[in-house]
C-alpha cells in the first residue's frame, strides 16, 4: 500500500514539475512576443513617409486655398472701387444734366455778354430811358408777387431774346430783382421791382413848378419847403385823389 502511495506522489510531483516548466515557458513566450511589438517593424518607416506626405499636400492645399482667399478679396476690392467710380461718374452726369436743364437763355447771355454791352443794351428807334421806365412801372404794378418776363414780354411785343437783354439790363441798373423759377417744367425768371421810378405825371401840379420865391428857397432858408404852405396843400390834395 505505501509503494502505492508512493507512486502516486511521485506522479504528481512530476505532473506538478511538468506544469511549471510549462508556465515558465508560456511567460517566456509572452515576453519574447511584448519584446517583438516594442521593435519597431519594417512597415513603420512606410506609414510615416505617407503621413508626411498627407500633411505635406495638406499644407500645399491650405496654401493654395490661402492664394485663391487673397485674390477674390482683390478681385472684390477692385470690383467695389470700380462700381463707385461708376456710381460717382453716374451721379455727376445727372447733376451736370441737371444743372444744364437749369440753364437759363439769360445765364448764357450774361456769359457771352460783356458787362458794358449788358449796360447799354439799346432798342432800334426806342427811348431806352423811356422803355425802362415804362417797364418799371408796369413791374411796379405787381408789387412785391412780381410778373413773369414771358408775360411781360407779350405785353411789350419784345421777343424775347430782346426782353432777356432788357431785364439784365435793368437789374445791372438796380431797378428790378430777377428770381429764378421753375415754371412748368422750364426754367424762367420773375421780375420784381426794386426802385419805383419817378413819374413825371406825379409832378404834374406841384406847385415848386411855378412858384415866385422857387429861387429863395431851399432846405435852410426861411423860404423852404419845409414851412411852406402850398406844397403842404399840394400833398394833402395829392394823396386825398390817389
Ligand atoms: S417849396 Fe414852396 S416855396 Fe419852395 S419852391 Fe416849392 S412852392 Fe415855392
Amino acid at each position: 500500500m505505501k509503494n502505492d502511495s508512493d507512486g502516486i506522489d511521485k506522479k504528481n510531483k512530476k505532473i506538478n514539475r511538468i506544469k511549471d516548466q510549462l508556465a515558465k515557458l508560456r511567460a517566456k513566450l509572452n515576453a519574447s512576443e511584448d519584446q517583438q511589438s516594442s521593435i519597431p517593424s519594417k512597415s513603420k518607416p512606410k506609414k510615416i513617409k505617407s503621413e508626411i506626405k498627407y500633411k505635406e499636400a495638406k499644407k500645399k492645399e491650405a496654401k493654395i486655398k490661402a492664394i485663391e482667399k487673397k485674390k477674390a478679396k482683390e478681385a472684390k476690392k477692385k470690383e467695389e472701387i470700380k462700381r463707385k467710380e461708376e456710381e460717382k461718374r453716374k451721379e455727376e452726369e445727372a447733376k451736370k444734366k441737371e444743372e444744364e436743364a437749369k440753364r437759363t437763355y439769360e445765364e448764357e447771355l450774361e456769359e457771352q455778354l460783356t458787362e458794358d454791352e449788358i449796360t447799354g443794351f439799346q432798342l432800334e428807334k426806342t427811348d431806352m430811358d423811356k422803355m425802362c421806365n415804362r417797364v418799371c412801372e408796369i413791374i411796379a404794378d405787381y408789387e412785391t408777387n412780381g410778373v413773369f418776363q414771358s408775360e411781360l414780354w407779350k405785353k411789350l411785343k419784345l421777343s424775347s431774346r430782346d426782353g432777356s437783354r432788357l431785364a439784365l439790363k435793368l437789374e445791372r441798373m438796380g431797378m428790378i430783382t430777377r428770381e429764378k423759377i421753375l415754371e412748368k417744367e422750364r426754367w424762367t425768371y420773375k421780375l420784381i421791382i426794386k426802385k419805383i421810378p419817378i413819374s413825371t405825371k406825379s409832378l404834374e401840379g406841384a406847385p415848386c413848378l411855378t412858384c415866385p420865391v422857387e429861387s429863395k428857397c431851399s432846405l435852410d432858408s426861411e423860404v423852404s419847403p419845409k414851412t411852406c404852405q402850398w406844397i403842404e396843400d399840394w400833398v394833402i390834395l395829392e394823396l386825398k385823389n390817389k
